[in-house]
């Protein structure tokens, strides 16, 4: 192992340019920009790297990156990542050029390079240290890059249940994870599922002078009250059932918890605020952050919001909203719920329509894959790994939820690096070790049971 750390801090810099030219790449599924160009520029450096890769065809979507090393043993790890990323916008908010890849003071600043492009790259990167260091591949590596992810992966599980033969393994490395406020490096078990979900109220066929007001019903109005009734003050969500399905928390993901550091100082002071939701504190946070599931609002249009002033009436209003669930939530019952609440609460004209769904998942924390990935991190970190149960955020994981491997999100990304806003960034020394965290995995899984 010691050749390919070797190896890796020897070749640093042409990984880097590696990576800076594969994030000046543009991949963004939500506008259908570079997509293919993208898929095709992964191919090429996996290729470049020892790995037979190939696009296939998705005939419901972006196309999929497959990729595939052979190992030593007859253990298999998938590895699931994704080379769309979001869409760069307010771009006048960015420092330096969302799709410039420019390095500053050892930190790279472009669109996705936290998620998912530099994750992506680094497990790239280890192999081809692995390889181009003298050795065979320790265990079998397939690679599943998909391209929907950031637009809620909607082809991505026919695409994975019409390919369940390729993608069989007997773990799974997931997309993404980054150092914590404190700068632990962090293994994710689980994800949180989300409802994401429309409203709309229509309550006329036109807007009117707004002088009308105190006769001709205000679609904003109607809209604001209906969303007033899903939460209370103290983020207790009102929709009669919500709470129904969510299960407890074992006591060896009770233990992990404690572990983990509260953020609580490090959201204020990086974030500009003075007090959280709830004025939570200390392990609250992280009980609140990863634990609970929410009720979000993401956006609110209606009638007139440009300059200066307008008297209007409007007669039209959407919400979206987003609920992030916890396991054993389902998506589709929730949206139920959702709509017999509105029905019960005299809400009948609002309507609903769902976006995306995702179920929530979770890998135990006491699965020997997980303490596999914890030791090859005692090889690279100078800090023990923090093990996060849950992460907080949502993706496709629920997609293999048809096999029982465990899965767990590593990534190069760290407290800062602003993943999906202006600015988003890493730094090069995080980069540098997650390539070997990687490398350090496949070494331990030939050696250590992974099931
Ligand atoms: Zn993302």
């Amino acid at each position: 192992m010691q050749k390919t750390f070797t190896y890796i801090d020897d070749h640093f810099e042409g990984m880097v340019k590696d990576l800076q030219a594969f994030c000046a790449q543009p991949s963004i599924a939500a506008q259908n920009i570079g997509m293919a160009e993208t898929a095709h520029m992964l191919v090429q450096k996996m290729q470049e790297a020892g790995i037979e890769a190939r696009v296939l065809e998705n005939e419901n979507g972006y196309p999929v990156v497959y990729g595939e090393a052979k190992g030593n043993s007859d253990k298999t790890l998938l590895f699931y990542n994704h080379y769309d990323v979001q869409p760069p916008e307010p771009i006048e908010k960015w420092n330096y050029p969302p799709f410039g890849s420019e390095i500053h003071d050892g930190i790279l600043y472009a669109r996705g390079c936290s998620d998912n492009k530099g994750t992506l790259l680094s497990r790239v990167h280890a192999i081809e240290a692995i390889l181009k260091s003298g050795h065979t591949l320790p265990v079998n590596v397939k690679f599943l890059v998909e391209g929907e992810e950031e637009i809620g992966s909607p082809s991505f599980e026919a695409f994975v249940h019409a390919h369940k033969d390729l993608l069989q393994a007997d773990a799974c490395l997931w997309e993404n994870s980054a150092k914590d406020e404190e700068d632990n490096p962090v293994v994710k078990l689980g994800n949180k599922g989300m409802l994401y979900c429309q409203l709309h109220v229509k309550t006329g066929n036109t807007d009117v002078h707004s002088m009308n007001a105190p006769v001709v019903p205000n679609a904003a109005w109607r809209l604001v009250q209906a969303l007033n009734t899903l939460k209370d003050e103290k983020e207790n969500i009102l929709i009669e059932g919500f709470y129904d399905d969510v299960l407890p928390i074992c006591p060896e993901e009770t233990e992990a918890w404690k572990k983990v550091p509260s953020p609580e100082e490090g959201l204020k002071k990086r974030l500009g605020i003075s007090r959280l939701v709830n004025d939570a504190k200390g392990d609250e946070v992280n009980i609140a952050l990863y634990t609970k599931p929410s009720c979000n609002i993401c956006g609110v249009v209606s009638g007139y919001t440009g300059e200066g002033q307008k008297t209007v009436t409007p007669c039209d209003a959407s919400a979206k909203l987003d609920f992030r669930l916890v396991v054993a939530q389902d998506p589709q019952k929730i949206f139920s719920l959702l709509r017999s609440h509105l029905d019960r609460k005299g809400f009948t004209d609002v309507e609903v329509s769902i976006t995306s769904a995702a179920a929530p998942t979770k890998t135990p924390v006491t699965e020997k894959f997980v303490q596999v990935i914890c030791r090859a991190a005692e090889d690279v970190y100078d800090k023990p790994l923090v093990i996060l149960p849950t992460a907080a955020g949502t993706g496709p994981r629920d997609v293999f939820a048809y096999t029982d491997m465990p899965i767990a999100g590593i990534g190069c990304g760290h407290a800062g690096s602003v993943q999906h806003a202006p600015n988003e960034n890493i730094r090069l020394t995080d980069y540098k070790e997650a390539i070997k965290h990687v490398a350090a995995l496949l070494f331990h899984a030939e050696q250590e049971e992974i099931r």
